[in-house]
């Protein structure tokens, strides 16, 4: 027997609740169902009623391959104009509809910026675009999902003490995060996530979301981190912290910096030390000493020995030499062994980046004297630096594909979680290469800075909005069991936009691919 026919529910809905004010239209585009009165927007902004109609107020991000000199890069969709004028949304009238060759269609590629969202879950995807690869038919299911289970991973380029591994994170004073294992020359921090967000008050979910939205969108967030510092972090840009903007992204940890440069201090001075909170390194001890043949100088170190050399915990974590919290090199040094060391001694010490370093020659009562550091040791030191990487801060978008992401693929959402598995589809962030962690489910990762500006949004339940596109050849869209009655071309597209928003008036704003990103058509998915 036939299934019935299920009424569609569109999400520019008239008002249909009898208790609601007639001048006011339901979206349904996600649980909060916000009731909008004419004029204004919902809670989240991202929808308003103009003119008793239900429409999405950003505009489509469309990216194309290269765009021309003074080409439009904000206009209505094809045909729109007339709906826009019509009490729609504030489209630059004066604008023509995108006049590209559509013949060059195969240069489009439709994201998931501002494509809006589909609520219950077994909608179809707003969009679901029909396109050609080289030949090859392709389909790509766009969304703006929205995302409970996502979070931000952070690495901060610094030496320099943040805070304890698995201290609170704060913003606002509320907690949003913790500190996570550090990586090499870097800090690391896990923002937002489901407990955050749904796990604790209200105002702490609201909080974090909101930095969560910020920190997406590339702006500047301030934090502070239980027993640590104070940060302003961006990404794309040094963290400042404790109202220092970071210079330098370390070579490598004081062992590393004794091997890499040791064949440049040899002859230059008879001990160097290079000061570092997790492993500082002695030249003389190291294996890199040794195959030198450089003579034992008779150091006692502080700290506690790991390998010859190679010292753990010379000093306390902070925002001292090296991570330390020590101002005077001189105090992670014990004593010096009276049988080895000898008077005149030249002794450099440096952090692992260089910004500090200070030279002594042992007194005749082998006390360290500081004393000019000689032009060529000094070279030494501006390698160290010059080696350094800019200090930089790396956000990177971590989520969930849930409910209405995968039924608005497909009726039998597990089919798709295999098709990426087997690398069928093509997962992208606003068209930002996404990597899919092995494992259950499809949880996905992006580099924000590869995505279009303001890619994130929320809405108060509280949860992040984020685009996602499912790309993959039309044949296997069919297998697995995809909504093949949406899709629609992208002439189609361009000329009608979203299939649930027909007659309702949209922006589309053109950008150009960024060179860092593949075009996300054809390509092999990034899968773990
Ligand atoms: S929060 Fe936004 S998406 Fe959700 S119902 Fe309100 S206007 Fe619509």
């Amino acid at each position: 027997m036939d299934a019935p026919e299920l009424p569609q529910v569109l999400e520019r809905a008239r008002p249909r609740n009898e208790r609601m004010n007639t001048a006011k239209v339901e979206c349904n585009a996600c649980p909060v169902l916000c009731q909008i009165s004419e004029g204004r927007s919902g809670a989240c902004d991202r929808y308003a009623n103009q003119a008793g109609v239900l429409v999405r107020v950003d505009p489509v991000v469309l990216l194309r391959k290269t765009m021309a000199d003074g080409e439009a890069v904000l206009v209505p969709f094809a045909g729109r104009a007339a709906d826009a004028g019509a009490g729609g949304q504030d489209a630059p009238a004066e604008q023509p509809a995108w006049s590209g060759d559509l013949l060059l269609t195969e240069e489009v590629f439709v994201t998931g910026v501002g494509s809006s969202t589909t609520y219950p879950d077994y909608k179809p995807a707003p969009f679901i675009v029909g396109s050609k690869v080289d030949g090859v038919d392709m389909v790509t299911v766009v969304t703006e999902g929205i995302f409970s289970y996502c979070s931000f991973k952070v690495k901060i380029d610094t030496d320099r003490f943040l805070g304890p591994e698995q201290a609170n994170v704060r913003c606002k004073g509320e907690v949003v995060g913790h500190v996570t294992t550090a990586e090499y020359g870097s800090q690391m921090l896990s923002l937002g996530g489901v407990h955050h967000l749904t796990g604790g008050s209200k105002k702490e979910g609201r909080i974090a979301n909101e930095m969560m939205q910020m920190l997406g969108n590339k702006q500047a967030v301030e934090l502070t981190i239980d027993g640590g510092s104070q940060l302003v972090i961006q990404a794309g840009h040094a963290p400042i912290v404790n109202g220092v903007a970071e210079q330098r992204m370390r070579v490598g940890c004081g062992s590393a910096a004794i091997g890499i440069f040791a064949r440049q201090f040899f002859g230059q001075a008879d001990e160097v030390v290079v000061v570092d909170d997790h492993i500082t390194g002695v030249l003389t001890e190291h294996q890199a000493g040794r195959c030198l043949d450089m003579k034992s100088s008779g150091i006692k170190m502080r700290g506690r020995k790991s390998t010859p050399g190679r010292y753990f915990q010379v000093a306390n974590p902070g925002t001292g030499w090296g991570g330390t919290d020590i101002a005077d090199p001189l105090s992670i040094i014990e004593t010096w062994d009276e049988a080895v060391a000898w008077p005149g001694l030249r002794l450099l010490m440096t952090s692992t980046t260089g910004e500090h370093a200070s030279w002594y020659v042992l007194d005749e009562s082998l006390n360290p004297v500081e004393a000019e550091m000689p032009a060529e040791v000094r070279r030494i030191v501006d390698r160290i630096g010059e080696n350094c990487e800019p200090s930089m801060t790396s956000v990177l978008f971590l989520g969930g594909a849930g409910g209405s992401l995968r039924a608005g693929v497909t009726e039998n959402p597990v089919l798709l979680t295999r098709s990426i598995k087997n690398a069928l589809v093509n997962v992208t962030c606003g068209g930002a290469p996404a990597y899919v962690w092995p494992g259950g489910g499809i949880t996905v990762m992006a580099d924000v800075l590869r995505m279009p500006d303001n890619s994130f949004g929320t809405v108060p339940t509280p949860a992040i909005v984020a685009p996602i596109e499912f790309s993959m050849r039309r044949s296997d869209y069919a297998l697995l069991g995809g909504h093949m009655d949406q899709v629609r071309s992208l002439r189609e597209v361009l000329e009608r936009g979203a299939w649930h928003n027909d007659g309702a008036p949209q922006s589309v704003a053109w950008l150009t691919l960024p060179s860092a990103n593949p075009w996300p058509l054809g390509q092999p998915p990034l899968l773990g």
